[in-house]
């Protein structure tokens, strides 16, 4: 399958282990300019916006046209992007971002509508469609982004494919414990004020808090104590704070029953228009279970319905637990097949 003969030559970029195209780095950008030449070679118009950001246009066929043996109305449109980003994090995985765009040439190739699109730097924040977004464009009506999935849902639900309903939001900041500086051999237990035993006593409270709001979670990944003695007692901690829910409300409740003040938010994105619909019947024609889910990881698709678009996810299912951002990634032959003529589905129903 021309797919996963795509997926290796882009996982030999930047040599191994594992993927390594970091954003702004060479491999990046070689990556950009293999999938350019895979873009001409499906015959459609190349294009590179002043972000870096790859596209791949079909010629918009006239009214009337027919397009795959479909009769194309007047509401044809060729502002249905789909694609995915190259860049990945150091030693990643063979499909995270490359499976989305590989998979949207085919789909655009196939279909002969709608335009491929390829943002730069999703890893390190979405820079490419963030940047597009911020300069006000040009954002498509639809967008449509297959990915795998990154998590166990679908593996546990025996289902190859999902559909995702929306991009969690998250918040950070830390919450900061203060206790009393002593001599670690000369304070006795009885009335010390330590500030890692308080902080020990926060991280299960903010875990309890999290198990207590469906959808949501809560992470402490960084400690930081002072000043740092192994003899001294501790008299200040800070803990990072990672919080993240599926819509604004369990997003709020999270914030205040943890109990700190975010120095960063990123709100909920919602797929809930034409084109999830349009993912989820593709799905549902063939006969397979059309499972919804919410993304816990950000994507360029939650940029651009945060702008307004109509955007969409197929999420296709991991295996190996669901591990990511690893070279032990793993997604089957044949559930790739299947992602791809669903995506493909999708698109000629978004641009019929
Ligand atoms: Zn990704």
């Amino acid at each position: 399958m021309r797919v996963l003969e795509r997926l290796e030559e882009l996982y030999a970029i930047g040599g191994g282990p594992g993927a390594n195209r970091p954003h702004g780095s060479p491999a990046e950008d070689e990556a950009h300019q293999r999938a350019a030449s895979w873009l001409a070679d499906a015959g459609l118009e190349v294009e590179v916006d002043r972000h870096g950001n790859l596209f791949g246009h079909a010629r918009a066929p006239a009214s009337g046209e027919k397009v795959s043996g479909e009769k194309v109305s007047d509401t044809v449109s060729d502002t249905c992007w789909v694609g995915s980003h190259l860049d990945t994090v150091p030693q990643g995985g063979r499909f995270d971002g490359a499976l989305g765009v590989v998979a949207a040439i085919e789909a655009v190739e196939r279909v002969g509508a709608g335009s491929v699109v390829v943002f730069r730097g999703e890893e390190v924040g979405c820079i490419g469609s963030r940047a597009l977004v911020a300069a006000g464009g040009p954002v498509p009506t639809a967008f449509l982004e297959l990915h795998v999935e990154q998590g166990p849902v679908l593996a546990e639900r025996d289902a190859p494919l999902g559909v995702v309903t929306g991009i969690v939001g998250y918040a950070r900041g830390e919450l900061v414990l203060e206790g009393r500086v002593g001599h670690a051999g000369t304070t006795p237990m009885v009335g010390r004020e330590d500030a890692l035993v308080a902080a020990a006593a926060e991280i299960l409270r903010v875990r309890d808090a999290a198990l207590a709001i469906e959808g949501a979670v809560a992470t402490i990944g960084q400690v930081a104590v002072e000043p740092g003695g192994v003899n001294v007692i501790p008299s200040r901690v800070r803990l990072s704070l990672d919080v993240r829910a599926p819509d604004v409300a369990r997003l709020d409740r999270l914030i205040s029953e943890v109990r700190f003040e975010p120095s960063y938010r990123v709100e909920p994105a919602q797929f809930a228009d034409a084109a999830p619909r349009a993912v989820r019947d593709a799905i549902a024609a063939r006969g397979l279970p059309a499972i919804e889910l919410p993304s816990g990881a950000g994507h360029d698709a939650g940029i651009l319905a945060s702008a307004g678009v109509d955007a969409a996810m197929l999420f296709v299912r991991s295996l190996n637990d669901g591990v990511s951002h690893s070279p032990d990634e793993l997604s089957s032959d044949e559930d790739v097949a299947l992602a791809v003529d669903v995506l493909a589905d999708a698109l000629a129903a978004m641009t019929r």
